[in-house]
């Protein structure tokens, strides 16, 4: 423990309450990781506050010492986002779960940032609403979380993400100071901060309160299965329904691979010999609804579907769902180790980056899994490798950067919810240019113009230098001169 963070111990367990901070070297390396448990890091201490006011003061305390400081919500993130500084304080929200209103005349919630996605749909449940982006993490992610990375879900392609869901945030600024982002109703005038805020990864702030929309449970959901011999032909069913003008709520894909792990794990039943399973659901008024259903079936059987099932009442639906729920999970029962990628590409690339996956996969002996949020175009490759047989890591790491170049060629992006954090910053300057880094990093220097807050994620950081505080500046002399890697 550096000696500023020492100094900060008794001011910390006067804030939190002494059995908040957590200082034994063993409980802390229960906090090295997030999802992505390739980085890790001992925080050099952690603190749980138990509230808004807690969370300030602890800030506060950090950017007096110049000590950096990292958020964490349910440690769920798969870009390491959460990944804790050797020598900064971890603050963890989970303490922080209550849902303070649920507000159905309005239709909002507010809530603390440690409640989990889930819980904010079961408190809204009663009044008839229910809160839309899902993240398959639901269970136990938090909205902190959510918001920091704008996370999406399986109905997010009707429903959109994070970000189209909260209206008001209460932060704490990198500075310590509490303040107020958008107004709960939606509206704003000047410039977006609200917007600026969701998705920036722990960069910009702390949350400490969410204002979020709820919406009314639909009157019907139908969700259907298709089975097709490739995931060429399921690409078509997607491309098909999107065509016709219908906006599912979810459209899902996956490949032989998935079907055969989740199959292992959760005995999904899915038809056998499949090559790829399409899962379809549309939820909204019941004429709609029926009406879509006819059409969303007939094209999946134009498609070359050769097995449909369906289904409209929770448990038949929840069978269908369980092998699409569990797919990553599911993949460590087929593999020792592995990679959950997440690109995105344009819908109409699906099937040329499919391909060019099975390419990378069949020249380099590595499996890959395929699960994908279809109707977006938010691929999900997972890369299976065994980390006992040497080398076999690194080949895994450069086959999944490989999948990303090829997203890229086809004009997507390097995360499609994800984000970016720790793992894919060496990303960045593949996807933005100079100008468009530094408009970003002029962003965050407005937030946090010292960079205390969660520093060495998203930005590509010189390898010689380390991370330079304050806005970026020219080229290390020794980037240009081609002697050190941006990564
Ligand atoms: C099995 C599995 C399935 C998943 N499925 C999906 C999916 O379908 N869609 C999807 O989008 N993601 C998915 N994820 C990724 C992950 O669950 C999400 O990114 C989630 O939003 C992370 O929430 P968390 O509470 O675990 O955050 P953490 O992992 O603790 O933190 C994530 C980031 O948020 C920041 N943060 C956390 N709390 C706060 C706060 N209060 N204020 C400011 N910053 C904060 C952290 O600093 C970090 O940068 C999945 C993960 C797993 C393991």
């Amino acid at each position: 423990m550096t000696t500023s963070i020492e100094a900060l111990v008794p001011r910390l367990r006067e804030i939190c309450g002494a059995g908040n901070v957590i200082t034994d070297r063993l409980e802390l390396r229960t906090y090295e990781c997030d999802g992505l448990t390739s980085h890790r890091s001992v925080p050099a201490l952690v603190v749980l506050p138990g509230a808004a006011a807690e969370v300030a003061s602890v800030v506060a305390a950090c950017a007096a010492a110049g000590v950096p400081f990292v958020a964490r919500g349910s440690g769920t993130g798969l870009s390491g986002g959460a990944l804790p500084h050797k020598d900064g304080v971890l603050i963890v929200m989970s303490r922080m779960r209550s849902v303070i209103e649920i507000d159905p005349v309005s239709r909002r919630a507010i809530v603390e940032p440690g409640v989990t996605n889930l819980s904010v749909s079961k408190a809204a449940a009663p009044f008839g609403l229910f809160y839309a982006p899902d993240p398959s993490s639901q269970v136990i992610c938090s909205i902190g979380g959510n918001v920091a990375e704008n996370s999406g879900g399986a109905h997010c392609l009707k429903h959109g993400f994070t970000v189209n869901h909260v209206t008001g945030l209460q932060i704490v600024t990198p500075s310590g100071e509490l303040a107020w982002l958008g107004d709960g109703t939606g509206v704003t005038a000047g410039y977006d901060l609200l917007g600026a805020f969701i998705g920036s990864e722990g960069t910009l702030g702390i949350v400490t309160k969410v204002v979020v929309k709820l919406m009314p449970l639909p009157e019907v959901v139908h969700t259907l299965l298709a089975a097709y011999a490739t995931t060429s032909e399921g690409g078509r069913a997607v491309s098909d329904i999107i065509g016709a003008g219908i906006v599912p709520a979810a459209i899902e894909m996956m490949d032989a691979l998935s079907i055969e792990a989740a199959e292992a794990a959760v005995q999904c039943n899915y038809p056998e010999g499949a090559g790829a399973v399409l899962i379809v659901e549309l939820d909204g008024p019941a004429s709609e609804v029926e009406a879509e259903l006819a059409t969303v079936r007939s094209l999946c059987e134009k498609a070359g579907a050769t097995e449909i099932r369906a289904a409209d009442d929770p448990a038949q639906r929840a069978v269908i769902w369980a092998g699409r729920k569990s797919a990553f999970a599911a993949v460590g029962r087929i593999s020792p180790a592995f990679i959950v990628q997440d690109g995105v590409v344009p819908r109409t690339s699906l099937g040329a980056v499919l391909a060019r996956i099975a390419s990378l996969s069949a020249s380099s002996g590595i499996r890959v899994a395929n699960v994908f949020h279809a109707g977006d175009g938010n691929l999900h490759p997972l890369v299976l490798y065994d980390d006992s047989v040497p080398g076999e890591t690194e080949a895994a790491e450069e086959l999944s950067g490989a999948i990303l170049d090829a997203c890229l060629e086809q004009g997507g992006s390097i995360t499609g919810e994800h984000g970016v954090g720790v793992d894919k910053s060496r990303y960045m300057p593949k996807m933005f240019g100079p100008a468009d880094l530094d408009t970003m990093q002029l962003v965050r220097c407005a937030f946090d113009p010292v960079s205390l807050c969660n520093p060495g994620k998203v930005f590509p950081t010189p390898r010689l230098c380390g991370e330079v505080p304050g806005h970026r500046r020219a080229p290390h002399p020794a980037v240009a001169a081609g002697q050190a890697e941006i990564f």
